[in-house]
């Protein structure tokens, strides 16, 4: 939703309550942890008073501890929270357990995906950023292939059902091989919002995810 027109905020959500996307991705952005501010809990509380489909609540703030019940309030259904962010992150999880949503974790470009082996069991889900987190509209780094293949493999070794998601310049022509190297979730800002007909950019991502 951070590619979404602010100004005609419900028109937006509606959009995607009728399109054949899944979830709404919410990028919260605090400004330390990552360069920009994006929204907080009264714009989001506004997006679920339109919503008809779970939202899943990407954290990238520091010490996301402090706020998990706050974003639990306001509608979240899948927390995510950057590995980079939190000392106690097994903590932090439970935390967003014990809240009521599902629990996820982020990781940056860079940070090696085997920090994650002990802590997989947990994990409804794992979030590879394919961009440096801050903005939207970047451009998708290559080397996300391979970390998907890792993590996959992790997964997979574990007999987990840890889904993993990619978020950062998923387009209609990488999202074939984003699946094909273990991917399941994708996040899909300015390539949907900016192109011409957004359901119809939606629908075709998914016909492409799934052919
Ligand atoms: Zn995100």
């Amino acid at each position: 939703m951070l590619a979404a027109d602010f100004g005609n905020l419900q028109r937006d959500v509606e959009m995607v309550n009728n399109s054949d996307a899944d979830w709404f991705h919410i990028d919260v952005m605090d400004g330390h942890f990552v360069p920009n501010i994006s929204y907080g809990m009264p714009v989001i509380q506004a997006m679920k008073k339109h919503a008809t489909k779970p939202f899943d609540v990407h954290l990238m703030i520091e010490k996301p501890e402090r706020y998990i019940e706050d974003f639990a309030k306001v509608g979240a259904d899948i927390i995510t929270v950057h590995y980079e962010s939190t000392v106690h992150l097994h903590r932090t999880l439970t935390q967003i357990e014990d809240a009521g949503c599902k629990a996820g974790v982020v990781l940056n470009l860079t940070t090696p995906v085997s920090v994650l082996e002990d802590i997989l069991p947990k994990c409804f889900m794992v979030l590879l950023m394919s961009i440096n987190p801050g903005f939207g509209g970047q451009k998708f780094e290559d080397i996300t292939y391979n970390r998907i293949k890792k993590l996959r493999r992790m997964i997979d070794e574990q007999g987990l059902s840890t889904k993993i998601e990619i978020d950062g310049g998923v387009t209609d022509k990488n999202i074939k091989q984003l699946v094909e190297a273990g991917a399941d979730v994708f996040v899909a800002g300015s390539h949907v919002f900016k192109s011409e007909n957004p359901t119809e950019t939606i629908k075709q991502l998914k016909q492409i995810a799934n052919s």
